[in-house]
């Protein structure tokens, strides 16, 4: 089993979670969501960002339990998707992720998208926060504009807003907003999803040579340096290892400047407050075809 150096960050309800972890979006349910959450796990990975939309929930949960790792020492977080945010339903919702995951708690559930009855969904996390089925609780994909016109409205303020951030796309304005809330930021896309362009930057390519690291290396750590959780995602064993490797050098301040300049200050591939986007996903997503 190797070793986990993995640095932990506190959140605005005193938990502590590992800054680092392996995302599972877009593997298969067919024993690979399985494998590469076991081989993550073997290498030293103890944190899991899941979701009921990714349909991978219970190869999570059997690779967590046959790992042998004491359940207090892996985080697992997991999301409710849009078709079950009236009350009622997010209550069965939460219920419906435990028995897939095959636990007893979650570490961190999150509201996956802002739209629809969101303020249902949240209470009924809350709730579950206080039976001890979820232990913090968070959302996703709000931007500034959504923010504003839910969470005012919320008794508990979420711990984590996990939103897309990559070198191109720092959320510099949104980041000002959670600062001030104490919200703590999760990156999705922490690599762009593998885009191109990003890994063949000179800058970033100059400094993975100086550090004896690759791409993917510089970049998580750029995001580790600023404060942000990640959880790349990988299927192929190699690099679920190199991603793992950012805890053994420091970007200077003026490397990070620098990296901060690439920022291009736009939009994202997503853009949550675009007109239609809660159909589109609707669309995209049925967590309920199998029922
Ligand atoms: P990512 O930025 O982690 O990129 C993953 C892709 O990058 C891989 O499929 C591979 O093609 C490539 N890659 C991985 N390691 C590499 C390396 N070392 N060198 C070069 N290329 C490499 O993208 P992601 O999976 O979309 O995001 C990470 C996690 O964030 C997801 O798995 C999921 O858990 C979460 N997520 C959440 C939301 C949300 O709406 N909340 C949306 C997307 C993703």
């Amino acid at each position: 089993m190797a070793e986990t150096n993995i640095p932990t960050f506190k959140l605005n309800d005193g938990t502590e979670i590992p800054s680092f972890g392996f995302g599972v979006f877009k593997i298969p349910a067919d024993g690979s969501t399985y494998k590469a959450v076991a081989d993550a796990l073997k290498l030293g990975y103890r944190h899991i960002d899941t979701a009921v939309a990714y349909f991978n929930e219970q190869e999570v949960g059997k690779a967590i339990k046959d790992s042998g790792i004491p359940r207090d020492q892996i985080w697992v977080t997991s999301k409710m998707w849009l078709q079950d945010f009236a009350y009622e339903d997010a209550k069965k919702a939460i219920d419906t992720s435990l028995n897939k995951l095959g636990l007893d708690y979650i570490d961190l559930y999150l509201i996956h998208q802002p739209y629809g009855k969101v303020d249902e969904a949240w209470k009924a996390m809350e709730e579950a926060k206080k039976a001890g089925k979820i232990r913090s609780i968070g959302v996703s994909n709000m931007t500034v504009k959504i923010w504003n016109e839910f969470v005012p409205k919320f008794a508990t303020m979420p711990s984590v807003n996990q939103v897309q951030f990559n070198p191109y796309f720092q959320q510099k304005d949104l980041r000002k907003t959670m600062a001030k809330a104490h919200v703590t930021l999760e990156a999705w896309g922490p690599l762009g999803q593998g885009d191109k362009e990003l890994f063949n930057e000179p800058i970033l390519n100059d400094m993975a040579k100086k550090y004896g690291k690759d791409v993917g290396q510089i970049i998580l750590r750029f995001e580790h340096q600023e404060g942000v959780i990640v959880f790349p995602k990988s299927v192929h064993e190699a690099r679920i290892k190199s991603n793992k490797e950012i805890f053994d050098f420091e970007l200077t301040s003026d490397e990070m400047d620098a990296i901060r300049a690439l920022d291009r200050n736009g939009k994202g591939m997503h853009d949550p407050d675009a007109p239609g986007v809660k159909d589109q996903l609707l669309g995209a997503f049925d967590v309920h075809a199998n029922d």
